[in-house]
């Protein structure tokens, strides 16, 4: 940890000092905006209390505050952060640093011109982060494969390749959205298995996935492994992640080759990437193994990876009908659980991802998988949690779910909170299920 986690740190932006705030100064998450109903060129920000500092603009303003941080700047003033995460992690964390020490409440004379570099979060659109050039899916949480193992296929729940080989499989970039962008709900193919032909149309079992991301950073070149010891320099940060998935369209289509357009038709990530850097006083040992099963193989093991590789954040899906909303009432949480129930960690994954030379690049998107714990209120899918409809969710309101209906809105929040800490947040990953066309 640095001076940038010190919990008793404040900024003279007041609304980052409010204790429920997800952006205090400590966390200082990097995103793309543009002021909302303009088509002005988009460009990197940080979120501060409701607030949205522009970095190249406060750069410019204020350029004593950001000396020997040209590259880091300049980047800043990009319609996306991939040439910020082709940097690597060092001046990251050195321009981090910088915007944490302007944005100080003891530092009177940043105040005094930064404010004309500050714009209300309410008047910016969010735009995508990064431009994603590959999107990974993983399969991390043990409990979710085992959930979703025994309802496809009860004798055989959870596969002999599990405990040693990261489950992934590679996704669509092209769909990857920004939170809020609505999510049009997707025609298919399925054959339920009491149908005697398979049938098209409108998705009957549209589900939601809360996941976590990591964006890279520096990149891999073709043909280098990136060994797990290094693994972290080459992560820019983490965002909320909501892998939306037709359930009748995955069942019928996954064999042998795995998820096609079940999942391909919207992914959903939350605007804002919170750094390793303020992620740090929220580290926490990888999983724990239970008794008999086996190692993680060498190159998926170091005693620093065991000790502090895994992230703990705390992971909430809400849900609001269109019922409620009429009625004004807010997204209701319908479970709730932790990151540090995955089986592997995100270094394990970006590891592995490369152990065949394949090369990584600035923007690529990693996903865990479905986060779920143990517990029933802990699984992070309907699919799971009404477990493939038997059990429909009953809303406090009495409206009942077995899968997503038009109207719905899924809203994933993310926070961290350790004892003496700032809390910090993610934000969270929204979007609204419109009628399929
Ligand atoms: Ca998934």
């Amino acid at each position: 940890m640095d001076t940038t986690n010190d919990p008793a740190r404040t900024s003279w932006v007041t609304s980052a000092n409010a204790p429920e705030t997800d952006f205090p100064i400590q966390n200082l998450p990097f995103g793309v905006f543009r002021r909302a109903g303009t088509q002005d060129a988009p460009r990197v920000g940080v979120a501060i209390g409701d607030m949205v500092l522009d970095v190249h603009a406060a750069a410019t303003t204020a350029p004593t505050q950001f000396e020997g941080l040209a590259l880091a700047v300049g980047a800043c003033a990009h319609a996306s952060l991939n040439a910020l995460m082709a940097l690597g992690r060092g001046p990251v964390t050195l321009l981090r640093a910088a915007l944490a020490s302007a944005l100080d409440a003891k530092n009177g004379e940043a105040q005094s011109v930064l404010q004309q570099a500050l714009i209300p979060m309410r008047d910016v659109e969010m735009m995508l982060p990064a431009q994603v050039g590959d999107y990974t899916d993983f399969y991390a949480s043990v409990y979710h494969a085992t959930n979703v193992g025994s309802m496809f296929r009860p004798d055989n729940a959870l596969l002999p390749n599990y405990k040693h080989v990261p489950i992934g499989y590679h996704g669509r970039a092209s769909s990857i959205v920004v939170s809020d962008t609505p999510v049009v709900r997707p025609v298919g193919q399925r054959k339920g298995p009491n149908d005697v032909e398979p049938t098209v149309g409108p998705s009957r079992s549209l589900d939601y996935e809360c996941e976590v991301g990591v964006f890279i950073g520096a990149g891999n070149a073709l043909g280098d492994t990136i060994p797990l010891q290094s693994a972290e320099q080459h992560m820019f940060g983490l965002c909320l992640v909501n892998d939306w998935s037709a359930r009748d369209v995955q069942a019928w289509e996954y064999q042998p080759l795995g998820p096609f357009l079940a999942k391909n038709f919207a992914t959903t990530v939350s605007p804002w990437v919170v750094t390793l850097d303020a992620l740090e006083p929220f580290r926490a040992p990888a999983f724990v193994r239970p008794e008999g099963d086996p190692p993680p193989l060498p190159y998926l093991l170091t005693a620093e990876n065991e000790a502090r590789g895994a992230v703990s954040i705390t992971l909430e899906v809400r849900l609001q009908t269109s019922a409620m909303r009429a009625l004004g009432e807010k997204a209701e949480p319908v479970s709730r659980t932790t990151f540090t129930h995955m089986y592997w960690t995100m270094g394990q994954l970006v590891t592995h991802h490369a152990m065949n030379g394949c090369n990584l690049r600035p923007g690529d998107l990693l996903a865990s998988g479905t986060v779920s714990g143990p517990s029933k209120g802990e699984r992070g899918c309907l699919l799971e949690l009404t477990w493939r409809g038997v059990e429909p969710l009953v809303l406090s309101g009495g409206e009942t779910r077995a899968f997503l209906e038009d109207g719905d809105v899924v809203e994933i929040a993310g926070w961290c909170e350790a004892p003496g800490m700032r809390r910090i947040g993610f934000g969270v990953a929204r979007a609204l299920v419109l009628p399929a066309r």
